[in-house]
């Protein structure tokens, strides 16, 4: 794979209001020399409207919106449950499924409830995570800004009951494979245990060798 030159400008925007989820990226992508940045950090208040209808057309709605307002580099993510026995749902809806603001225990209840009877081999289900980077700069030779996304996936299935406190969402309630049905769900597992397999550091992780090949 060809890799360019060091940029340099050393200047990423991450495109949250979530420190935490900008630390969880900061040792993820594992590029030390450059500063990355979150919306509060360069003076950013607008919210992006999720609109598109997969993870991948959200994170580049973000990634673009913010890019344009900030004229930086920009990642943007976006993340979500898919249910085989829901055709895929909640999916772009994961966290506004039991409606508008609803908290986790509520989007649990509901999908508890929608699951409800259903055996271990029918409650299959994979987290979902989109990243997109955008250069408002494009690749060299071509000026137009340039999009590149990466995924990555986490496979499991959906508990008959909460077990644990640990992660947020749907943790509680989700066995990751190869975990037997009643076995550990991800939010029985410590920090370090869950970064090792999601599906957010699955995609972080390709995409920091991505952003590598770009003199990052
Ligand atoms: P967002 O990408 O931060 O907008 O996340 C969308 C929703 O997906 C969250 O509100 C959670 O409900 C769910 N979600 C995404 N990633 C995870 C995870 O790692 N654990 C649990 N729930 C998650």
């Amino acid at each position: 794979m060809r890799h360019l030159p060091p940029r340099p400008d050393r200047r990423l925007l991450v495109a949250t209001r979530s420190r935490h989820k900008l630390g969880e990226l900061r040792a993820l992508l594992h590029l030390p020399d450059v500063e990355l940045l979150d919306l509060d950090d360069v003076g950013i208040a607008h919210e992006v409207d999720e609109t598109a209808r997969t993870f991948r057309g959200n994170a580049i709605l973000k990634a673009r919106t913010y890019a344009a307002l900030a004229g930086l580099p920009t990642l943007a993510d976006d993340s979500g449950l898919e249910v085989d026995a829901l055709g895929g749902g909640p999916g772009v809806r994961t966290k506004r499924y039991a409606g508008e603001n609803a908290t986790d225990a509520e989007n649990n209840a509901k999908l508890l409830d929608e699951l409800d009877g259903l055996p271990p081999a029918r409650r299959g289900a994979r987290y979902v995570c989109v990243l997109a980077y955008l250069d408002p700069a494009g690749a060299p030779g071509s000026p137009r800004p340039w999009v590149v996304t990466r995924s990555g996936t986490l496979r499991g299935r959906i508990a008959d009951g909460l077990r644990g406190a640990g992660g947020f969402g749907y943790d509680p309630l989700f066995e990751p494979l190869p975990e037997p049905p009643g076995g550990r769900t991800v939010g029985q597992m410590s920090a370090d245990e869950k970064n090792a397999i999601s599906h957010r550091s699955r995609a972080t992780r390709a995409m920091a060798r991505h952003l590598r090949t770009c003199g990052w």
